[in-house]
């Protein structure tokens, strides 16, 4: 059987698995500890924090029918968040989220997803590639202290587009793509509190500030945790801050979400910031994924089409459609 290397196990990864996993021997690479990527959710203490993507959208029948299991199975449900949509500190449209446009959330974690669909793959975790050379026909990749991974027909890389451009060889037919990709920065600040606070929202936009999203973490469906607020810098707030100090950022942002909510946000039992390089991108035009069969080499993730949950899906299934007739 074909041998195919999938380096990350985002949804990307994860998808592209299961629609080649029939037709090749597959093995995914993810660096980090738990697989989900950017459907991340963390822990602490009483508190859960979702700290990357807050919701998902399924316009796509083909992405409904591969939901639909997971749905089934109380994986995924539907998140019906009191909405507003603020203009600085001023609320100026509320409205209640349902069925007629739904949004989804893994349940009880947004992480939930990834984990389900992780069941019989071959997943190394805690596995960062480093290298990715050639030995004949075949794709040698070895760790970043060089430990050899074993020999790949195929190697797919599915890490956001600046790590993808690093990672895969120079011969690679479509790097310009990878480096044209314009990924953008966010900050999380994750706040817990031991009190439910004063809000009639669940979550809500913000324009006319430095954050651009908040939400009650603990009021998605399926939590069983202490009330937490998850906040959002805009893209270009973090494109500016990105190398600031910890601490000076974690005081602007609540000051900002503060200012916008009208509560002092400062006397949250539980305090965390994280920094996402690559968090998102804005809609492309261009190929919805990047093979090149010469080389079997190939790229694929949101952002060849946009930083969207659903993005990453449609993209892994592109590419699918082109390779497994090459197998
Ligand atoms: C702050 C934030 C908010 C968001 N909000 C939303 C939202 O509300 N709705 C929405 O639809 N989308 C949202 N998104 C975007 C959404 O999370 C992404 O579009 C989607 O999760 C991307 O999936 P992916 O599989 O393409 O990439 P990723 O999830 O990034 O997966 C790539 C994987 O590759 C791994 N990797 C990278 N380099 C290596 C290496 N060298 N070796 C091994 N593994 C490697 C990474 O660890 C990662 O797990 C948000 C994202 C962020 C960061």
């Amino acid at each position: 059987m074909t041998r195919i290397a999938i380096i990350g196990a985002g949804l990307a990864g994860l998808s592209l698995a299961h629609a080649v996993r029939e037709r090749a021997e597959v093995t995914l690479f993810e660096k980090a500890r738990g697989v989900g990527g950017r459907m991340a959710t963390r822990r602490a203490d009483l508190w859960q924090f979702d700290h990357g993507a807050q919701f998902f959208t399924a316009q796509s029948q083909r992405f409904q029918s591969f939901l639909a299991p997971a749905v089934d199975a109380g994986i995924v449900a539907r998140w019906d968040a009191r909405f507003v949509d603020f203009d600085g500190p001023e609320p100026v449209r509320r409205w209640q989220w349902g069925a007629d446009r739904p949004h989804y959330v893994g349940v009880p974690k947004m992480s939930a997803l990834a984990k389900y669909l992780a069941g019989g793959l071959d997943i190394r975790l805690a596995t960062r590639i480093g290298s990715i050379d050639r030995a004949g026909d075949a794709w040698a990749l070895a760790d970043e202290s060089g430990a050899d991974l074993g020999q790949f027909d195929w190697c797919v890389s599915t890490a956001p587009a600046p790590q993808s451009l690093d990672l895969l060889p120079e011969s690679f037919a479509h790097r310009q793509a990878m480096a044209d990709a314009p990924m953008r920065a966010c900050f999380a600040l994750m706040l817990g509190f031991d009190d439910p606070l004063p809000l009639d929202w669940d979550a809500a936009h913000v324009g006319n500030a430095d954050i651009s999203w908040m939400s009650a973490n603990s009021a998605k469906p399926g939590r069983d945790t202490a009330p937490s607020l998850l906040v959002h810098s805009t893209n270009a707030w973090a494109d500016a801050h990105i190398e600031d100090d910890p601490e000076d950022v974690t005081a602007h942002l609540i000051a900002e979400a503060s200012r916008v909510t009208g509560n002092d946000l400062a006397g949250g039992s539980h305090v965390a910031l994280h920094r996402w390089r690559y968090a998102n991108l804005p809609k492309r035009d261009g190929p919805p994924a990047l093979i090149d069969p010469a080389n079997r080499l190939a790229a694929c993730g949101d952002w060849c089409i946009h930083g969207r949950v659903e993005a990453a899906f449609t993209s892994a299934m592109a590419l699918a459609d082109e390779l497994v007739p090459l197998l």
